[in-house]
């Protein structure tokens, strides 16, 4: 059996056996108790020893890809052009994700005759979490310092620890265009050390995927066996358009770029992008995927490795096309509960700054839960609001964080064929650069 076909029987299998779980033990059965001791001593740690071994990779797989990426790319102009086209890609991206989620709330209006009983008691039972996620919007501030804090880290020390990747990027990148620079034995010995990190990051990718179909049987078993379902009753017309919402970006948008952009069967792409669609959806984070995404899209689509080793870690870090989709649909549903009225100046401030928040969102769990409130309060809507979807957002996280890291790829095979796929060829790149 294939190994992708093992981690999809492993979805399949845990999250049944989660949700079965779930119904049969509920919160108010004495085996309660038990079911967490299973999880807490059990399914949690085996879905733990995945996870680490994915983050173990992401920092030198990170700093090599792109270090070696941005040096065999040949020249700073190379790297500027490639570097604007894939802005505008991800941006595009992203306006389109924002445009769809927005209508379909505009037309469904699932928001509009919400039972006020129903959203009070939603409010007072998330009241903690959202007081959590407030207390972390108050510490978000976009001035131009921010910035700089955000591209150049005092101490790359403190932001490998933090696991900023902003920081992590734009120092490998910056390492990648002076190595360019560097006379021929210097660059050479340090090109083959960032070699043998990649390949030290390979491996542990390798050894983590073979773990896959367990620790995400027991990932997906965790979050179905906890997860509150009678939240899906109230929430469910929400919850259904979100995931159209992700659904349509995916299958329409995706495969209309990949098709007539890339001239790349969407069929082959979606075959390709199995494992890494699961690994995002079992674990919501685009991060702990980052490796994964990096290794099938060098690998499984044929990038080659400078376009891929640049495009993926910068796409994991700041195109969220499903994160900007949500949030979009987010704050227009809470608005509508609230009965307060959006204008379409105010629509357009959404689309702004989902488009930033986006970009500035954390490729971790629930990253942009703080975001959201920021856009929220810019609309006028009240923050605390956003405790009427927390029961629900683990589940629109996983869906979310699968549109996220397909648009890294989608990108990627956009931009390597054909012309940059010519260049690549002309500038003598091969896969086995990184
Ligand atoms: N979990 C998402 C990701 O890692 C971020 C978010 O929208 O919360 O891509």
């Amino acid at each position: 059996m294939k190994l992708h076909t093992k981690i999809m029987l492993g979805l399949a299998t845990g999250l049944l056996a989660g949700i079965v779980t779930n119904l049969v033990l509920g919160e108010s059965s004495r085996y309660h108790g038990a079911l967490e001791f299973v999880i807490a001593n059990a399914t949690d740690p085996i879905g733990q020893i995945f996870l680490r071994l994915l983050f173990l990779a992401v920092v030198p797989l990170v700093t090599a890809s792109l270090a070696l990426g941005v040096s065999n790319l040949g020249d700073l102009r190379t790297v500027g052009h490639l570097g604007s086209r894939t802005l505008a890609f991800f941006v595009l991206l992203t306006v389109v994700a924002v445009l769809i989620g927005m209508f379909l709330i505009r037309v469904f209006e699932p928001g509009r005759n919400f039972d006020p009983a129903m959203q009070v008691q939603l409010m007072e039972w998330y009241g903690g979490g959202t007081h959590q996620v407030i207390e972390k919007s108050r510490e978000i501030a976009f001035t131009v310092m921010t910035f700089v804090e955000m591209v150049l880290p005092r101490n790359i020390l403190r932001a490998v620890v933090d696991m900023q990747m902003l920081p992590i990027i734009m120092v490998s990148l910056l390492f990648g265009g002076m190595l360019m620079k560097m006379p021929g034995p210097v660059r050479g010995s340090l090109e083959r050390a960032l070699t043998g990190l990649n390949a030290f990051a390979v491996s542990v990718v390798d050894l983590a995927m073979r773990l896959a179909p367990v620790a995400v049987a027991c990932l997906v078993f965790g979050i179905g066996a906890r997860f509150g379902f009678s939240m899906l009753k109230p929430l469910g017309l929400y919850v259904l358009l979100v995931f159209a919402g992700y659904t349509i970006h995916t299958v329409v948008v995706y495969s209309g770029f990949l098709a007539l952009v890339a001239r790349f069967s969407p069929v082959r792409f979606f075959k390709a992008a199995r494992p890494v669609m699961i690994t995002a959806f079992s674990t919501s984070s685009s991060n702990a995927t980052l490796p994964t995404t990096l290794k099938v899209t060098r690998d499984d689509l044929n990038v080659p490795a400078p376009i891929a080793g640049f495009v993926i870690p910068l796409g994991a870090t700041i195109n969220m096309n499903g994160t900007a989709l949500y949030e979009g649909m987010t704050v227009l549903f809470i608005a509508e509960i609230f009965g307060i009225e959006i204008s379409l100046l105010q629509q357009a401030v959404i689309i702004v700054m989902t488009v930033l928040t986006a970009i500035g969102t954390a490729g971790v769990p629930g990253g942009s839960l703080p975001l959201i409130v920021l856009v929220m309060q810019t609309v006028g809507v009240p923050a605390e609001g956003i405790g009427i979807i927390l029961g629900v957002d683990r589940l629109l996280d996983m869906g979310r964080t699968v549109v996220n890291v397909t648009g890294d790829m989608v990108t990627a095979v956009c931009l390597s064929r054909p012309i940059a796929r010519a260049d690549a060829k002309n500038a003598g790149f091969s896969n086995r650069n990184a």
